[in-house]
């Protein structure tokens, strides 16, 4: 009977677009004490857009020079924008993705940024932006400088709303005794503001790429853990976790890396892969 149920379980998962890889999860599941979730791509629609920019605009003309070669969400979201204002791009060199903080090449013998203040070093940020920032911040958007040599030019606001069934799912999970984290590298502002949107308990923010999966490993001293996510930096947790739960529409390696993929990139298939694998694991049993 085991096999039969199994397969039951994972036929059903498959009608409600829910693919069950392996039955190992299944064990996992009955005792998961915290969700732990990925934000961009994940909580929100992964569709940034830029709302404000401070500055002229060079500020644009730059921002989208360096993004160009990069594959961040956020670059597109820049790239979308000058593309709208008809801006073109200036000629560079020695471009630079940092990781966590953004991205660096020359423009005319100078070095020309933009990301976040991780990625300013001792470039100062003057009263009135920093205030500009902490305001923007605040409203659940993304800020990142844009400057060149010692000097920032101006910054731009990014905005990623969270799906509309987000808030809903979390709720749900909540309501079945689960604590709900969110793991992000955005900024801790900006993180508060959206978990609040959508009933989040705990937020750990501006965590790097590399680190995602020690705080899982962390969270794992409480209980058993459940990690969804759907970015490159998402597989390492995806991995660590009890139970790795991947978007669809993820990067390939986050749904290799996950146990269960949710092909509607719908939170409430959380509260569903995880009641199927409940009913199913007490079949077998
Ligand atoms: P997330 O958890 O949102 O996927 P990332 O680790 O990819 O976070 O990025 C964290 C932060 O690093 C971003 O919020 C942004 O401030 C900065 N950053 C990373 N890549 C870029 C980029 N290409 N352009 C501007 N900022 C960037
Ligand atoms: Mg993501």
């Amino acid at each position: 009977a085991t096999p039969t149920a199994l397969m039951v379980g994972t036929g059903r998962g498959a009608k409600m677009d829910i693919l069950i890889k392996n039955g190992e999860v299944l064990e996992e599941v009955s005792d998961i004490k915290t969700v732990v979730f990925d934000k961009t791509g994940t909580i929100t629609n992964g569709k940034p857009e830029v709302t404000d920019i401070v500055g002229n605009e060079q500020v644009l003309t730059i921002a989208a020079t360096l993004e160009e070669s990069s594959e961040h969400p956020l670059a597109t979201a820049i790239l979308n924008q000058a593309k709208k204002q008809n801006i073109s791009s200036l000629a560079f060199n020695n471009f630079k993705a940092i990781e966590g903080k953004g991205v660096e090449a020359t423009i005319n013998g100078q070095k020309a940024f933009v990301g976040n203040d991780k990625l300013l070093n001792d470039v100062h940020i003057n009263k009135e932006l920093k205030t500009e920032m902490i305001r923007l911040q605040n409203e659940a958007k993304t800020v990142v400088f844009v400057g060149s040599g010692n000097k920032i030019l101006g910054l731009i606001a990014i905005q990623d709303a969270p799906k509309s069934t987000s808030k809903e799912a979390i709720s749900a999970l909540k309501k079945r005794g689960l604590r709900t984290v969110m793991l992000t590298g955005d900024n801790n502002r900006v993180a508060q503001a959206i978990a609040q949107e959508v009933g989040i308990d705990d937020v750990i923010a501006d965590v790097l790429p590399g680190d995602k999966a020690d705080h899982v490993k962390d969270l794992q001293k409480n209980g058993k853990v459940a990690f969804v996510g759907d970015g490159i930096n998402d597989a390492p947790a995806l991995t660590m976790a009890d139970v790795g739960i991947a978007m669809g529409s993820g990067t390939d390696i986050a749904i290799e890396s996950g146990g269960i993929v949710l092909m509607k990139n719908d939170l409430r298939d959380v509260v569903k892969a995880l009641e199927l694998s409940r009913k199913t694991f007490n079949r077998i049993k």
